[in-house]
């Protein structure tokens, strides 16, 4: 699993304007917008080092993690997902308001 291409997080793709090309184990492929992608990633405060994304994303096919991605000019296959700025307020309420109401566990 070298990746010697340099791109080590998702902010390496987004800031190369690359996106990513993502392969599960059941041979399903998918292309995701790069920057909205690490953006989600960092209003959840994950990590995006590409040794850990695949905790996070599912694959529609087989509802495994995906676990070998590439980079790619390709464009995503779904352009509309939080293509909207209301859609990002929205998502930073929710986890603002999770964390408010957040049960200690
Ligand atoms: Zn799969």
């Amino acid at each position: 699993m070298g990746s010697d291409n340099g791109l080590r997080s998702l902010g390496d793709y987004a800031r190369r304007s690359v996106n990513l090309f993502t392969i599960c184990r059941c041979g399903h492929s998918a292309v995701l917008d790069s920057a909205k992608l690490n953006r989600w990633y960092l209003f959840h405060c994950w990590n995006t080092d590409m040794e850990t994304i695949g905790a996070h994303l599912r694959c529609s096919r087989c509802d495994g993690h995906p676990d070998r991605f590439a980079p790619t000019p390709r464009q995503p296959n779904n352009p509309h997902w939080m293509s909207d700025e209301h859609q990002w307020e929205r998502l930073a309420k929710r986890l603002a308001d999770r964390d408010v109401t957040k049960p200690m566990s």
